[in-house]
């Protein structure tokens, strides 16, 4: 075994694998960005060296400084977590030439499996199932177009280096097909540099279905699958080990047509074999196909983990180390049925868009797992993938381990950002999802009702307004606050889009009047509890102008300085002011332009991901303040509006 190794990641997945080192003793070595300074994986592991500036390509990309860094620590292998490096074949490469093991599978491997037209002909080759379309080297329109009409629509069009659903186009009918063409050759050339598309049968009623392998470079065995197909725009949402509806006939044939992938390129660690499942009539061992292989340790590792009693990481590193497998397939049973749940920073009604802020307070129950990289008092950032944590549960059925599931979750409480959680809880309790009847569309026909947040009650709204007013922490509370009597004091909040007045009045000692509209509430102080008719009222955090409510939802306020409340209002007015920090992509609109509500005016590029923002109303640009290129500020006023109308 190794005495030292050197993880080239951040965030849960740095967490998880200095985990399973210290439990086998070995040492480990954390490298960090200037933004991760005081992070958690930094923390944990025994070393840290500082690796660059913030973005990316800076640091956890840079493979010359992650090498430097190994070096002069004295690490003997490389552990790269997901993403990033995982799935870099110069990387293997380096570290090689450096001396260094890197924990994975070969450099060859990794390429093999690097584009999914190369990949589609080797996995053929090696007898294993492909969906049915056209993977040739031959990019000819007219010839994709025949192609297209002989493999019968819908088709699905997808650029051959493509990964997390960029460069795919879905296409219903020959009249579309050009078009369709021409955006994912686009997508392709402009995200990865690689024009070249591949054409697929597009699976009717899909399931996402993969099994976990594992080699060692000799033989290879599986741990049976995973079901993803709880997604959203091809992101993984929920995950969960055994597939439901699975039989033992087609777990046996894809567990074979698995191991026969990783055989096939002499495959060394862990590794995913994705397939698509044509699930229209439940699923039947002769109707799935392969779709690519990651050649990487997965962000769901877990419900394999769960349902095997195996740590895949300690695989890795034993196998890495020279081992050979650990077990024998006969060796490796399911155990009951495990779920996995991503939480994020993201504000699900404004279309899911990622979220920043500082983690004023985060608890998860005991009676799950929960994998994250932060705790209370961290800061998301907007350099990375805003993922907070996995929460993992493991129960004897299905059913029980949803149950657990939809518990824990009602027991994260997440405070000093907007999460994803009430979409999950919602998702968690969805009929067809509790049936174990999905596939990959169950979360788009949902959408609008997994969406939709329940408005905070008065309750909530003068929590967070006595909260916001200073007036909750004190501890003497009447102190000074008296002095606003009989008058009281407008605390605005802003909650999503609306701006809440909200009066608080101090009445009599540790007793509140609040108003809010034409409603009023009384709430009493107890200690340091506040109660509203008798009943306790909710957990309140506050962290800079961030107010949460941790009530049966969790709702987030944002304190506003009511100096600024005249600038907020005319932000209301259609103007656009930048969500969080990022890169101007491009802009669409110019001085005295008209525009309708709805309309594309720029977009922003930040943390990994495009956002366009529109028009609120209809009306004429007044000024564009901004330009592709430009890196902005969050809360920064891009463009503005003429005070009149269209109409006006
Ligand atoms: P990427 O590498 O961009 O993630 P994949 O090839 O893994 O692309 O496909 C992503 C998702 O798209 C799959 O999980 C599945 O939901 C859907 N998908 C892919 N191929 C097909 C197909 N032939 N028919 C229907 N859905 C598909």
């Amino acid at each position: 075994m190794f005495r030292k190794i050197l993880i080239a990641n951040r965030g849960e997945i740095a967490c998880r694998v200095i985990k399973t080192a210290r439990k086998l003793g070995v040492k480990t070595v954390a490298v960090y960005s200037d933004a991760d300074a005081d992070t958690q994986h930094v923390k944990m592991a025994d070393e840290a060296v500082h690796i660059g500036a913030a973005p990316p390509a800076e640091s956890y990309l840079n493979i010359d400084r992650i090498v430097a860094a190994a070096l002069q620590t004295g690490a003997q292998a490389v552990h790269p977590g997901y993403g990033f490096l995982s799935e870099n074949p110069k990387f293997v490469r380096e570290l090689t030439a450096a001396g260094l093991v890197f924990i994975g599978p070969s450099e060859a491997a990794i390429e093999a499996m690097g584009l999914k037209d190369a990949a589609k002909t080797a996995m053929q080759a090696a007898g294993v199932p492909v969906v049915p379309g056209y993977h040739g080297a031959d990019q000819d329109p007219e010839l994709l177009a025949k192609m297209a009409d002989q493999i019968g629509y819908p088709v699905l069009i997808k650029a051959v280096a493509g990964g997390g659903g960029k460069g795919m186009r879905l296409v219903h009918d020959a009249a579309g097909f050009s078009n369709a063409l021409k955006g994912a050759v686009a997508e392709g050339t402009s995200a990865f540099g690689n024009g070249n598309v591949l054409i697929e049968k597009y699976v009717s009623k899909p399931r996402h279905i993969e099994m976990q392998v594992f080699g060692d470079g000799v033989s290879a065995v599986h741990l049976f699958e995973r079901d993803c197909s709880l997604q959203r725009r091809h992101q993984k949402v929920i995950e969960e080990a055994p597939a439901p509806g699975m039989t033992g006939e087609m777990r046996a044939a894809m567990g074979k047509a698995a191991v026969r992938a990783a055989m096939a390129i002499g495959y060394s660690g862990a590794g995913t074999v994705e397939f698509i499942a044509d699930a229209s009539e439940g699923l039947r061992a002769d109707r799935f196909w392969f779709m690519e292989m990651n050649t990487r340790l997965q962000v769901e590792h877990p419900v394999t983990e769960a349902i095997t009693g195996i740590d895949l990481v300690e695989w890795q590193l034993r196998v890495a180390s020279g081992e050979n497998l650990p077990l024998d397939q006969r060796d490796i049973h399911l155990n009951g049925h495990a779920f996995e749940a991503r939480l994020y920073a993201e504000d699900v009604p404004k279309g899911f868009l990622p979220a920043t802020g500082t983690l004023s307070h985060l608890r998860f129950p005991p009676t799950c797992r929960a994998d994250t990289g932060v705790s209370a008092g961290d800061v998301i950032s907007p350099w990375y993938d805003p993922m907070i944590a996995k929460i993992i549960v493991h129960g004897p059925t299905r059913s029980i381990a949803l149950s657990q599931l939809s518990r824990a979750l009602d027991d994260t409480k997440v405070a000093g950002t907007v999460t994803n959680l009430t979409f999950l809880r919602k998702l968690a309790a969805q009929p067809d999802f509790v049936d174990g009847n999905v596939d990959t569309g169950l979360i788009d026909r949902a959408l609008d009702d997994l969406i939709t947040v329940p408005d905070p009650t008065i309750t909530e709204i003068s929590v967070a307004a006595v909260a916001a007013s200073g007036f909750a922490s004190s501890k003497q509370p009447m102190l000074g606050f008296s002095l606003w009597s009989p008058l009281g004091k407008t605390i605005p909040l802003r909650h999503e889009d609306q701006i809440l007045n909200v009066t608080v009045t101090a009445t009599k000692n540790n007793i509140v009047d609040v108003g809010f509209g034409t409603q009023t509430i009384q709430l009493q102080r107890h200690g340091q509890d506040w109660y509203c008719d008798g009943q306790k009222a909710p957990m309140v955090h506050v962290d800079d102008a961030t107010v949460t409510v941790l009530a049966q939802e969790t709702h987030v306020f944002t304190l506003i300085n009511p100096l600024d409340v005249q600038q907020s209002a005319h932000d209301q007015g259609g103007g656009v002011v930048a969500p969080m920090p990022g890169l101007v992509k491009d802009v669409f609109v110019a001085a005295n332009d008209t525009v309708s509500a709805g309309d594309r005016l720029a977009i922003l590029e930040a943390m990994k991901m495009e956002h366009t923002l529109v028009a609120t109303r209809d009306g004429i640009i007044d000024q564009v303040l901004t330009a592709a290129g430009d890196q902005v500020e969050a809360g920064a006023t891009l463009i503005t509006f003429c005070k009149e109308t269209k109409d006006g």
